[in-house]
């Protein structure tokens, strides 16, 4: 399957979440064969750790990746399941919590642009600049017109990352039905090693349900353009929702051509001069007994 077409939102189209289908994994069913998702998502995870240490070492592009959706469905999991496969160094995770006061005192962007990538680097936002045009929204935490001028100031300030500035940006939206939730609640109720991830506010927050999906639909519809699209991934079957994202961002890395840079020095010259000189010094890299 081509995740990146099937998945798309294309720029202008109408987005409905509440009929989309959240437990949807491909004609072929693949979330069944457990084995098949796991050696399928390995391959995938190799390449992107290859094609993210050529841009590292490149140092000319760099990839936004910007995760939300509803609460247990997925946001953690894709960092480690997907992600996880890249090197730390070059890769970063940014997560964005409910505002400081100091970032509260400023406008909505400031505490996130430092954290764009910079050449060679990706940066992955769990939660990011969308949390003030949903969750801000469906508690009207600001006044609909200040929240409603946000979908133009994000589309200016994507832009100036991706057309100005040459960051390639991705955004997944997601969609976790809402028994699924409950059920995976329920497991890190059960969980001992989960349960430090339960607040009271997913209860609170799963009675505006429809109202998320509401918000989502019109930050899709607003925000999806040819240069920072949206994907909606069907969350699910974790097996399916990690072989997309991580499809997606491999296909996006794959057409940047990415290679290792060209050496800056002559080779031959430091193997002649320096290193047939190391070599000599220390008896021809052989180690002394003793
Ligand atoms: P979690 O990601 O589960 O640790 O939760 C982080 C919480 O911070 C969520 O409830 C988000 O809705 C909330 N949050 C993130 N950004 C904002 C924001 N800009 N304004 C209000 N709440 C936010
Ligand atoms: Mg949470």
């Amino acid at each position: 399957m081509n995740y990146t077409k099937k998945l798309i939102v294309e720029p202008g189209t109408k987005v409905r979440l509440k009929q989309f289908d959240p437990a949807y994994q491909g004609k072929e069913g693949k979330g069944d064969a457990e084995q098949d998702v796991d050696k399928e998502l390995a391959a995938v995870k190799v390449k992107l750790g290859d094609l993210q240490r050529k841009m590292y070492g490149d140092n000319q592009h760099s990839l936004l990746i910007v995760l939300q959706g509803l609460d247990a469905a997925g946001k953690d999991g894709v960092c480690w399941h997907v992600i996880g496969g890249m090197d730390p160094q070059g890769c970063k995770v940014q997560g964005f919590k409910v505002p400081t006061a100091t970032e509260a005192a400023h406008d909505f962007l400031w505490r996130i642009h430092p954290h764009a990538p910079a050449k060679g680097e990706v940066a992955v936002f769990n939660r990011s600049h969308y949390e003030d045009v949903l969750v801000t929204r469906v508690h009207q935490l600001v006044p609909r017109k200040v929240w409603e001028r946000r979908y133009d100031l994000i589309n200016e300030w994507e832009r100036l990352l991706a057309v100005e500035n040459g960051t390639t940006i991705l955004k997944f939206c997601l969609v976790v039905s809402k028994e699924e939730q409950l059920k995976r609640f329920a497991e890190r109720l059960d969980d001992p090693d989960r349960q430090w991830k339960i607040s009271d506010s997913d209860y609170k927050e799963r009675e505006f349900f429809d109202d998320y999906l509401d918000a989502f639909d019109e930050a899709l519809e607003r925000t999806s353009t040819e240069h920072a699209p949206w994907f909606t991934i069907p969350c699910d079957h974790k097996g399916f929702r990690n072989l997309a994202v991580g499809h997606i961002v491999l296909e996006a890395m794959e057409a940047l051509d990415l290679k290792y840079p060209k050496p800056t020095v002559d080779l031959d010259q430091i193997r002649r001069e320096y290193h047939a000189a190391a070599v000599e010094e220390t008896g021809g890299g052989k180690r002394k007994k003793g």
